[in-house]
């Protein structure tokens, strides 16, 4: 775990402990179910779209700080935004986080997930939110697995 330390920056730690939209959506338009079996994450997302955008979001779930830290960052980084805004940004977060995207552009507060890059097993558990959304978003019912 001492590696990880570096990780667990101060923004992480604050989300992990006080994650921004918990809870659920008894209005939700979308859903989905995310499972990370390999750190034992799992979440559920619930997501109101309107207009073709995410009008509001809340997400449900145990797991380590990295993925709920990510998911509670992800949420207040997605709303607002169109389904192909989302994409896009999922697009450059995967970049970031696998350590693809050299350079890449600045992804502000997500910026404190590009350190998972040096952790392979871990870029699972920052993703698993987004993976989520995906699913939720593009209207699949099944529960998203990591593995
Ligand atoms: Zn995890």
């Amino acid at each position: 775990m001492t590696d990880l330390r570096e990780l667990y920056q101060e923004l992480i730690l604050d989300h992990y402990k006080s994650p921004r939209n918990a809870g659920s959506l008894e209005d939700a338009t979308h859903a989905a179910h995310g499972d990370n079996p390999l750190c034992g994450d799992r979440l559920a997302l619930f997501v109101r779209m309107k207009d073709g955008r995410i009008e509001d979001l809340r997400f449900k779930g145990s797991g380590c700080a990295i993925s709920t830290a990510s998911a509670s960052l992800m949420t207040e980084a997605v709303k607002g935004r169109s389904k192909a805004d989302v994409e896009a940004l999922f697009e450059k977060f995967h970049a970031k986080v696998t350590g693809e995207g050299a350079g890449g552009e600045d992804l502000g507060k997500l910026e404190v997930f590009s350190g998972v890059s040096e952790f392979p097993v871990r870029v699972k558990c920052a993703t698993l939110a987004w993976h989520t959304l995906k699913a939720a978003i593009e209207g699949h019912k099944d529960t998203v697995s990591t593995e």
